[in-house]
């Protein structure tokens, strides 16, 4: 099945340019002075995770590159355009979609309400039915209200949302929170089948074994900054060094 979407949806546009490069991000909630001084890059069709410690400054850093974040200097340079400035809508225009930790399904809309929700905007976004096809629960799920859901079923929800707008980078925060050990390898086979389609993925992730199946890079933040990267291929090597950061 998986196979077949990856047939017939086409990958997003743009040459191999086209990648993420956040440089000295710096973001405040008022006086709360979070990220100092963020920098790292995204090539175009990576898979790139950042992990760390609770309150390490991830959730803050994906809100900043979306625009959630008012108060945030430096620069975020997408697929050839400055977003620094740009509020939320701008951002999603330019090829960026965000599914946030807590999946932002409305439990009053059914799933088809819920799919239909956000705007297209480009082309070369999945269609309905290969969201449907990529996700079969949610076919037989199409008229339930979103309370009704499994988390499994709203984390593929939040995904196939964001494929429907024709977003070109995905920002996927803790998408296998809470979810069972079988639902959480379906999310990785989607993971790696959207990579093989050529999009670019940035991962928040706590699950360490998820994050090194699935994706090229890791970078490490603590307070607020990367402190480290390593390619998936040097954790092996580098287990020891990657537990103290993470404090596992
Ligand atoms: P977690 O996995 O716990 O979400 P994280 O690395 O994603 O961790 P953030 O959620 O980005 O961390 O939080 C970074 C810091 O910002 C933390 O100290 C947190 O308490 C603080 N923070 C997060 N959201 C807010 C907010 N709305 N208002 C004020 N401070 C916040």
């Amino acid at each position: 099945m998986l196979e077949a979407v990856a047939e017939t949806a086409r990958a997003p546009s743009g040459g191999t340019s086209c990648y993420l490069s956040v440089e000295n991000l710096q973001a405040w909630y008022g006086d709360s002075h979070v990220l100092h001084g963020m920098s790292f890059n995204v090539q175009k069709g990576e898979v790139v995770t950042l992990l760390g410690r609770n309150g390490a400054g991830k959730t803050t850093t994906m809100k900043s590159i979306i625009g959630l974040i008012q108060k945030r200097t430096g620069s975020i340079y997408f697929d050839g355009r400055e977003l620094i400035k740009l509020p939320p809508r701008a951002v999603a225009r330019a090829g960026i979609g965000f599914c946030p930790e807590e999946r932002g399904i409305y439990s009053s809309l059914s799933v088809r309400e819920n799919l239909l929700l956000p705007p297209t905007i480009s082309d070369g976004g999945f269609t309905t039915g290969q969201v449907l096809d990529l996700f079969p629960n949610l076919r037989e799920r199409l008229q339930t209200v979103g309370t009704k859901l499994s988390g499994g079923e709203q984390q593929m929800l939040a995904i196939g949302r964001i494929l429907r707008t024709g977003a070109k980078m995905l920002l996927l925060d803790e998408p296998t929170e809470g979810l069972a050990p079988v639902i959480v390898q379906q999310i990785g086979r989607i993971i790696t089948l959207l990579k093989q389609r050529g999009y670019t993925i940035l991962l928040v992730e706590q699950n360490f074994h998820f994050a090194s199946s699935v994706a090229d890079r890791h970078y490490v933040v603590e307070l607020g900054r990367i402190v480290d990267m390593f390619r998936n291929e040097e954790l092996d090597a580098n287990q020891e060094k990657l537990k103290r950061y993470l404090g596992v």
